[in-house]
């Protein structure tokens, strides 16, 4: 089995030739490794193969690697947790406190919790509107047409950074559909960049699709599997 280092290194240079394919800037994609399921050891590999940002789905196993991690590391330098999973409003004190980043919002009650339990000391919290392009195929996420809307309230709330639109699609093995499954998404992100400073995170592209999400503007890819191996 590859190492954790030599899959990274692998995941970084397809997104490199993906990004030179369709014409973009070196660069302009960030690599979110997601470690659900993983352990700390597993993180601080990856770390120490020059990977920053983590991200989790699960906030009490989260709590515990961070806890792991940070005993492993200086406090000088550690990674950037992104939480990417459903949130519940019974785990949002935990998430606002431990984390830089939220990909999943979908409710405006979710995203007030945050914003109120946001700790004073640290800076607001980054979050993107998650989008159900699936329909009934996904349980996660509001209808791309009620995702503006919901833009619009987040940018109100003072602890809270709106950076951008985040999804999940059903899974499909067809680069060609994969593509135009994330285009209404895009379509809507480059509007939404036009209106609020900060929004410039289109994060889209898992383990199975992140070339075809790079193709259609994707700016963070969410990628598990390809670099840690297959979840038990
Ligand atoms: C698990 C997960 C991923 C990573 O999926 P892989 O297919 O393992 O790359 C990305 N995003 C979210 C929200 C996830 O839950």
């Amino acid at each position: 089995m590859a190492s954790i280092a030599e899959n990274l290194r692998q995941v970084r240079e397809q997104i490199d030739s993906s990004i030179a394919q369709s014409g973009r800037a070196a660069g302009c994609v960030k690599l979110l490794a997601v470690s659900k399921t993983k352990g700390a050891e597993q993180v601080l590999e990856a770390w120490q193969a020059g990977q920053q940002d983590f991200g989790e789905n699960y906030v009490q196993e989260a709590l515990e690697k961070m806890s792991a991690v940070a005993a492993m590391l200086p406090s000088a330098s550690l990674p950037v947790w992104h939480f990417i999973g459903p949130v519940q409003s019974n785990k949002t004190r935990d998430i606002a406190a431990n984390f830089q980043w939220v990909h999943s919002i979908e409710r405006v009650r979710i995203a007030q919790r945050l914003s109120s339990q946001r700790p004073d000391g640290l800076p607001p919290l980054n979050v993107c509107v998650q989008v159900n392009l699936s329909g009934e195929d996904s349980k996660s996420g509001l209808a791309l047409e009620q995702a503006e809307g919901l833009c619009a309230q987040i940018s109100e709330l003072p602890r809270l950074e709106l950076r951008g639109l985040m999804a999940i699609p059903a899974p499909c093995s067809d680069h060609e559909q994969q593509r135009l499954v994330y285009r209404p998404l895009a379509q809507l992100f480059n509007q939404l960049s036009a209106r609020y400073p900060h929004f410039d995170t289109l994060s889209i592209g898992m383990s199975e699709d992140y070339r075809a999400a790079i193709a259609e503007g994707s700016s963070m890819v969410r990628i598990g599997t390809a670099i840690f191996g297959k979840r038990g």
